[in-house]
């Protein structure tokens, strides 16, 4: 299967300078390693306090 990184790169809201950005594949697994989601589980806004913790996943979504 061939990777669809500038496909992807068109849907990443991420904000920070990664060279992960558009590799999915190995986005969520550096976030996963951490405890922690991808930018794309959050707001805009959320995204870029660049917490990306399952805690801060789970606050956020009881809020609303
Ligand atoms: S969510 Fe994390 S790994 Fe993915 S592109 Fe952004 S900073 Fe990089």
């Amino acid at each position: 299967m061939e990777c669809k990184s500038s496909e992807n790169k068109k849907d990443c809201n991420c904000s920070y300078p990664c060279n992960k950005k558009g590799f999915c594949c190995e986005c969520i697994i550096y976030h996963r390693k951490r405890g922690e989601l991808p930018a794309c589980y959050f707001s805009e806004e959320a995204e870029k306090t660049y917490d990306r913790s399952i805690e801060k996943f789970i606050r956020l979504y009881n809020k609303n």
